[in-house]
């Protein structure tokens, strides 16, 4: 199968993208692209050429695995010289060039648009330039075309944040000269009257001054939000700036220097490491044969945080919810919540008003067992508590029908304990929900040994319906992302207890490269979630050790968090600014006294180390337990899941490119002095010298 089709009408000459379903530009299809593009120059019948792909996606971009085979400069310079050079060609066509564009354009299917002459694309078109988001710059011209035909600064945004432009926007920046109906595209593309090489467009780029100030904000800009382990935005800048202040042509030799600056970094690396990781997520192992039973209709137990939540997401993903609630104010208060927040995405415009009427029908509410025994997926979000979760999945098992499947929402409860009181526990599954839950890309979807296959088949296959990222992880309490992050969160009361300030443990952590650091995120979750869950995971695992004493008096002195206005921090009322909490402090200190600990500093060094060495310890017994289908799975879902820093690789690459035996040097020296939680595995005193 040939991956161009070459076909010629009315002296147009077609040249089709042939590799669904993403199109991937590979180098393969660059080579057939090159060749048929010097077979229409002499092709007597062509006096145009169209490069389009089909009717919903133009390419979905340069196939990223080409980034896997880069192991050195030179490979990076290569690779980057190929796609410039066959864009090169196409730009230098004899006979003009018209890009026919639509779907998700992103970046080396934009960069082979704007090799083009002209461009038109259908009103769904979205642009962008996402390498950035991947810790690498544009390899195939991009940083040259855009800048000369949209002008540096809008080109330096697109650039920058990897953000995409939609079609009409496009247009007025005059990145495409039409927009036109998806099924005229070809006609439109015919009849681009302009047609221009944009490597010798000047008139966006000749104001001299204007793009010296562009380029000034963008270094500017990075100085003061990027992290000095990331090179892309400086690439970036550094390419745009050689190809406008020297030549084109020594823009595209920067680019690939850049390019290859970037891949050298062990950011970028652990950034493609976790893209490739992120992707095999879903990728169920031993399932051939098995088909996924579709779900038509769901219900969810429970309108509080996740439940409402939940209800939402489906709705979301087109499917009809029924909810209830053991207390019937819950449900209209979950209703009113969900139409809230759906009304904030329509006034964000990221929802049309028509969708949200439409929406909004597809919730429903009852008190009805039998109503909720209409739905082919049930999911329980009650309270945290065993009793009252087997008395909700009773009823629900004798509710449904033989086909249905149940599933809990459960933090840390293992399903095993929960199971004894389902009908059909071959249909039994974990569905774990991040908070909250309509917005998280993580879904944990959990097995049990008596989990039939179709279960896990069907489970996974509505997590992809709600448009999330499942990870397939065996039964054990706290699953895989809670197992990981309760202990770190845990630590971070151990280190108050042993005297760090509050905000420099947080500081510790942001610096690291969380979003937030563990104590304002505990004040966000609940002070008291900790304790719950806790309990749950140190009857599991004993090595875990005692909480601290402060999480009690805290939550015993109603210091919960922002749900109460104050927990480790002070938050003002209707904002999430956060103080020192005076009332937490004392009670940090008064525990400290108690524990019998003296006051002592404890600097940013230990804190890193404590927090982030615990969570490096439980990774590895998550491993070693074989409770994630591979290692890789383990780093996505704390990336995903917990908000470790992508460019980090997760804790599993993070401690692998530490060197696993200096790692081990490290948590044998804290088990030392902090006891038993530090112990490394068995596992990881095997595989360091690997
Ligand atoms: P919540 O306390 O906000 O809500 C629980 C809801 O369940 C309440 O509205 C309550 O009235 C209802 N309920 C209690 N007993 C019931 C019964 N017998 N029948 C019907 N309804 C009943 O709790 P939440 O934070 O939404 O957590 C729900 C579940 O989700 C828990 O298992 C929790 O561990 C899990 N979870 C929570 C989070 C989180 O961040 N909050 C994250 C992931 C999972």
């Amino acid at each position: 199968m040939p991956l161009i089709d070459y076909s010629v009408a009315d002296g147009v000459c077609v040249l089709r993208l042939n590799a669904p379903p993403f199109n991937w530009i590979t180098l393969p299809l660059l080579d057939e692209l090159r060749v048929a593009v010097r077979r229409a120059n002499l092709d007597a019948e062509v006096r145009r050429l169209v490069i389009m792909g089909d009717a919903g996606r133009f390419s979905a971009g340069a196939e990223v695995a080409l980034f896997r085979d880069i192991r050195s400069a030179e490979d990076a310079v290569r690779i980057s010289r190929i796609f410039q050079e066959a864009f090169q060609e196409i730009e230098d066509s004899a006979k003009p060039v018209v890009a026919a564009v639509a779907g998700k354009t992103p970046g080396g299917a934009l960069e082979l648009a704007l090799a083009c002459h002209g461009r038109v694309c259908e009103p769904g078109t979205l642009f962008s330039m996402p390498e950035v988001t991947l810790g690498i710059n544009p390899g195939a011209g991009g940083t040259q075309r855009l800048p000369r035909l949209m002008g540096v600064e809008p080109a330096l945004n697109l650039l920058l944040t990897g953000q995409a432009l939609n079609a009409n926007a496009a247009l007025a920046l005059g990145l495409v000269d039409a927009v036109c109906a998806a099924d005229d595209l070809v006609r439109c593309a015919s009849a681009v009257e302009t047609l221009r090489k944009t490597r010798e467009r000047t008139d966006r780029i000749a104001d001299r001054s204007a793009n010296e100030a562009a380029l000034a904000a963008a270094v500017q800009h990075d100085a003061a939000t990027g992290r000095p382990e990331f090179v892309a935005p400086s690439a970036i800048i550094e390419a745009v700036r050689t190809g406008l202040s020297e030549s084109f042509e020594a823009g595209l030799r920067a680019e690939q220097e850049q390019f290859a600056r970037c891949m050298a970094t062990p950011a970028t690396r652990n950034k493609i490491y976790v893209f490739f990781a992120r992707g095999d997520l879903a990728k169920v192992r031993d399932m051939s044969g098995i088909s996924a039973r579709a779900v038509t209709r769901v219900a969810v137990i429970g309108m509080g945080s996740m439940g409402v939540g939940i209800a939402q997401a489906v709705m979301q993903a087109g499917l009809p919810v029924t909810v209830t609630d053991a207390d019937p104010s819950a449900l209209e208060n979950g209703r009113q919540r969900i139409r809230e927040s759906l009304e904030k995405r329509v006034a964000q415009g990221r929802l049309s008003p028509e969708r949200l009427t439409k929406m909004l029908t597809l919730f429903s509410a009852t008190t009805d067992w039998q109503e909720i025994g209409r739905a082919d997926l049930v999911i329980e979000a009650v309270f945290e508590d065993v009793a009252v979760k087997r008395t909700v999945l009773g009823q629900a098992g004798r509710a449904v029908s033989d086909h249905a499947m149940i599933a809990s929402n459960t933090s840390t409860i293992s399903l095993d304990t929960l199971a004894e009181g389902v009908k059909r526990p071959e249909r039994f599954v974990g569905l774990h929900f991040f908070n909250p839950a309509q917005v998280m890309p993580l879904l944990e979807v959990i097995r049990r040994d008596g989990t039939s296959a179709e279960t896990v088949a069907s489970a996974m296959q509505f997590a992809k319906t709600l448009g999330k990222t499942p990870i397939l992880v065996r039964n054990r309490e706290g699953f895989v992302v809670n197992r990981i992050f309760i202990p770190y969160l845990k630590e971070a009361f151990s280190l108050l207890e042993d005297g760090a300030e509050a905000s420099a443990i947080d500081q510790a952590m942001v610096a690291f490269g969380f979003p937030m650091g563990p104590l304002t995120l505990i004040d966000m979750a609940g002070i008291d979630i900790l304790a719950l869950t806790d309990a749950v995971l140190r009857r599991a695992f004993p090595w875990h050790g005692d909480l601290s004493a402060i999480v009690a008096a805290m939550v015993e002195g109603g210091w919960l968090g922002q749900k109460r206005g104050a927990g480790v921090y002070l938050y003002a009322s209707g904002n999430r600014e956060r103080r020192d909490n005076p009332a937490a402090q004392e009670i940090f200190a008064a525990e400290r006294q108690r524990a019998g600990k003296l006051p002592r500093t404890v600097g940013a060094e230990e804190i890193t180390q404590r927090l982030i060495m615990r969570m490096v310890a439980e990774a590895f017994r998550v491993l070693e337990e074989g409770l994630a289908q591979r290692e890789s799975d383990i780093d996505a879902a704390m990336v995903l899941g917990s908000g470790f820093p992508d460019w980090r690789g997760g804790g599993l690459k993070y401690a692998r490119d530490l060197g696993l035996e200096n790692v081990l040097r490290q948590l044998e020296m804290l088990e030392k002095q902090l006891g038993k939680r530090f112990a490394p595995c068995k596992m990881l005193r095997e595989i360091k010298g690997t």
